[in-house]
């Protein structure tokens, strides 16, 4: 875990100094709707500490057990049976914001493998 990184995006989420449309919280976790949805439920569950990525995350057992149990959480106070759950490392996948993010998506059809 690194101390909080001032230029972060999602730490300053978690901070509330950028607003966000909170959908879930705990003491470990903050769970924020996506800006640029991509399926009718997609959502972002952070660790509130700053991580880069979950492969940095994983460093870390009882944080990446917690960020899983948010992700459950939600899951099941939205009564979701089936969801998508994506984390993007590195830029050339995708990655755009390093501080760890589990993308939680649901409400259509997806196909696989992914684009
Ligand atoms: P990734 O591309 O995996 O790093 O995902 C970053 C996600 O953050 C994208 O899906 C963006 O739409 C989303 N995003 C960027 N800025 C914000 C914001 N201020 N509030 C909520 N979601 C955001
Ligand atoms: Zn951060």
């Amino acid at each position: 875990m690194s101390a909080p990184d001032p230029d972060c995006l999602f730490c300053k989420i978690v901070a509330g100094e950028i607003p966000s449309t909170q959908v879930y919280a705990d003491d470990d976790c903050y769970a924020f709707a996506d800006t640029n949805p991509q399926a009718p439920t997609h959502v972002l569950v952070v660790p509130r500490a700053h991580f880069t990525d979950v492969a940095d995350l994983a460093r870390d057992a009882k944080a990446s057990a917690a960020l899983l149990a948010g992700v459950r959480a939600f899951a099941a106070q939205e009564g979701l049976t089936d969801f998508r759950t994506v984390f993007n490392t590195g830029r050339e996948v995708g990655q755009t914001v390093f501080h760890t993010h589990a993308h939680v998506l649901a409400g259509r059809p997806f196909t696989w493998p992914p684009g």
